[in-house]
């Protein structure tokens, strides 16, 4: 059942996992309580020659694994380009573990439980695509998961696995921390490779993207943690295994950070396709037993929904659809007799507080739009007239259509789609979307 799924039941007894867990999350294929000798069997495969680099890519394309950093851009397509990318040159890859959107602390979970499998997808990648040296680039305030990734990363060292000779191969592959000296906007992926090279970080023009033009100008994979942790587990189990793990057409397992009010907040895995009120039913409950009033179902920059889509399949392309996105994996639920327009302006004034005020429209923009809503919720109203309402659209569309990047774009998205909740719950549905948001929402 999804209780027993969420929770591990049935893949047997464990040891504790470092974050103080007795029971294995259901998509590890190794054994409870293994270590760096049983563990890393893939990455032993692909530099012994028995696995090679393409069977990789088109394992990852088979199973249709999207990047769960938000944006879903398919996993094997992305190593296939970087893979392409001058071959023979210095390459660089990248984990991007600056979680740090409102409502998202699943990789933080992920990191603490599965290091190995994190550790796994960065190698293989970098094997992949033909890189010697990546990162963790993490979150500062991440600073138990940081010591958890740098223990596994020495063990790794000592067994042989990494350093001048994986594994035996004659392949050099290195890893190393990076602390991300803090900053919401570092998660951003060019902002993060400015960072990383001793820069302001502020976020680049794409294209070029990463892949072609990464650290110092380098070919760059750059997955998230959640994304790198299921590449080991699908070339251990199969791409047919993990599509016939996911509900309907969805396919594989998802982490989710459920949070607001709930009455068991935390991290839960599930079937991909799950639906929001089943993931809500898990988590308890909303709180108190009370009504439910909206949920953000991909954190803060993500549309609200109303009571009317709970049906909904937390999946890519049905959330999109409904207007909203899968975005971080970050459930927020909000009951009833809670201001929703207060609410999304306190999403607001996080965006606005975080724009790294490079370009005008979002640094301007989402200043403007604060002011305005603030002087709404200040005069005790709590609903905008059409003037008003107007101005916030003007704002929203000029925002989302020349911002640089996904910050600005969508940081108006949630105030937006609560002023569709207040016609009337489909109407958030009518709202517009960041450009190529059904594909891939911007971030
Ligand atoms: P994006 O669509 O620009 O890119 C997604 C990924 O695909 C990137 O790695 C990009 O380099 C790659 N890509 C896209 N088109 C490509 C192409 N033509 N060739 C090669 N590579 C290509 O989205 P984004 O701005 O990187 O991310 C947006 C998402 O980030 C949002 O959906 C949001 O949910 C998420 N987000 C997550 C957090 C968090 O804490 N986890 C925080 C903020 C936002
Ligand atoms: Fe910076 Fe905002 Fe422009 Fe992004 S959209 S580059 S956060 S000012």
């Amino acid at each position: 059942t999804l209780v027993a799924a969420a929770r591990g039941a049935g893949v047997g007894e464990a040891d504790a996992t470092p974050s103080g867990r007795t029971e294995p999350w259901p998509n590890d294929p190794y054994p409870a309580g293994s270590g760096v000798a049983e563990r890393y069997a893939t990455l032993r495969a692909l530099l012994s020659g028995s696995l090679n680099a393409d069977d990789v890519v088109a394992v990852l394309s088979e199973s249709g694994l999207r990047g769960m950093g938000g944006a879903g851009f398919p996993t094997g397509k992305k190593w296939e380009l970087v893979r392409a990318a001058e071959p023979g040159s210095i390459k660089y890859a990248v984990c991007n573990a600056d979680e740090s959107e409102p409502g998202t602390f699943k990789d933080r979970q992920i990191m603490a439980d599965q290091p190995h499998l994190v550790l796994e997808g960065l190698l293989l990648g970098m094997a992949v695509v033909g890189a010697e040296q990546g990162w963790v680039f993490i979150r500062h305030e991440y600073g138990p998961e940081e010591q958890v990734l740098r223990a596994e990363i020495t063990a790794l060292r000592e067994a042989g696995v990494i350093g001048a000779d994986a594994c035996g191969s004659g392949r050099r592959l290195e890893l190393d921390v990076f602390v991300s000296p803090g900053g919401y906007i570092l998660g951003e992926e060019t902002a993060l490779l400015e960072c990383m090279e001793g820069h302001r970080g502020e976020p680049r023009n794409k294209p070029p993207f990463p892949g072609n033009y990464g650290l110092h100008g380098r070919p760059t994979l750059m997955n998230s943690v959640e994304t790198f942790a299921d590449v080991p587990v699908i070339l251990q189990r199969g791409a047919q295994w993990w599509a016939d793990q996911g509900e309907g057409q969805s396919v594989g397992w998802k982490f989710f950070a459920v949070s607001g009010h709930v009455e068991n907040p935390g991290v839960y895995c599930v079937p991909m396709g799950t639906t929001v009120r089943s993931l809500i039913d898990l988590a308890g409950g909303v709180r108190g037993g009370a009504a439910l009033a909206a949920v953000q179902p991909g954190g803060a920059s993500s549309n609200f929904i109303g009571p009317d889509d709970l049906d909904l399949p937390l999946d890519f392309g049905p959330l999109a659809e409904a207007g909203t996105m899968l975005g971080s994996g970050a459930l927020v639920v909000i009951a009833e007799g809670t201001d929703l327009l207060a609410a999304a302006t306190n999403v607001l004034r996080f965006f606005r507080n975080e724009s790294c005020g490079k370009c005008v429209p979002c640094r301007v923009g989402s200043t403007k739009a604060h002011e305005l809503l603030r002087g709404v919720l200040a005069s005790g109203s709590s609903s905008l007239d059409e003037a008003q309402r107007g101005r916030v659209l003007r704002l929203e569309e000029a925002m989302r259509k020349t911002s640089i990047c996904g910050l600005g774009q969508v940081a108006l998205g949630p105030v937006v789609s609560v002023l569709g909740l207040e016609k009337g719950g489909a109407a958030a549905r009518e709202q517009p979307k960041p450009d190529g948001a059904a594909e891939q929402p911007a971030r």
